[in-house]
């Protein structure tokens, strides 16, 4: 089941099919993005790194969200600032200590993120923070997908129609429940919040009038205008 959050006439509501004039929301509201960088091979190479041993986590505040077809700003500061398709997990009930094998129990679904990045200021600083959290950089959405198996399923970016990305979950390093393993032996997830499960090859920049889209198979389109 797909489920959309969207206002209507002033009010928040969720539903599986909304009007067509419905002014999309992000499909959930996270206490925490975490996101896991490296976890695609070809990704790490593109950029000149090993592939990790183990996952690298981040956050990326909460401040960041961006709603479907809301407008990604490039910061004034970056000369460089990038699109990252991937998978986000939406979780379902507060876990903690969660077993790789019991995984999909703590799981809500699954939606489409841009993990965008200000690559230069990202390479300038220790931490990702900065080149990862300026406001607008974490397009949400469209609709949280339920019911779907996501060992498979093809990732892609296109900007202004012509496609960048065009990756498979399957050639994750860490799959999903090694994950949501790994992050909750660290902190508790809550209902709402998402594990941006890392982007395939094909990273590049965003120029002021580009559209960007992210999609995955069985999930639909994110679609945000850049300026
Ligand atoms: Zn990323």
């Amino acid at each position: 089941m797909k489920i959309y959050r969207y206002l209507d006439r002033g009010s928040i509501r969720e539903s599986s099919t909304p009007p067509s004039d419905a002014v999309l929301l992000t499909p959930c509201v996270p206490s925490k993005i975490v996101c896991v960088g490296r976890n695609y091979a070809e990704h790490a190479k593109e950029l000149g790194n090993e592939a990790p041993s183990e996952p690298i986590i981040f956050l990326k505040p909460p401040s960041a969200l961006l709603a479907p077809f809301g407008t990604i700003v490039r910061p004034a500061i970056s000369q460089r600032v990038d699109h990252e398709a991937e998978l986000a997990i939406v979780i379902g009930k507060r876990a903690r200590d969660v077993r790789a094998a019991q995984w999909r129990d703590y799981v809500l679904g699954f939606t489409c993120a841009n993990d965008v990045t200000a690559r230069d200021i990202q390479k300038k600083d220790v931490q990702f923070t900065r080149g990862k959290g300026f406001d607008t950089f974490a397009p949400l959405g469209p609709c949280i997908e339920t019911e779907l198996d996501p060992a498979a399923l093809q990732v892609a970016a296109r900007v202004n129609g012509d496609t960048r990305q065009n990756g498979n979950t399957r050639d994750m390093i860490f799959p999903c429940g090694f994950l949501v393993e790994f992050i909750t032996s660290v902190m508790t997830l809550e209902p709402g919040d998402v594990i941006l499960t890392g982007t395939p090859s094909g990273v590049g920049p965003l120029q002021a009038g580009d559209t960007v889209e992210v999609e995955i198979e069985g999930i639909g389109v994110l679609r945000n205008p850049v300026a």
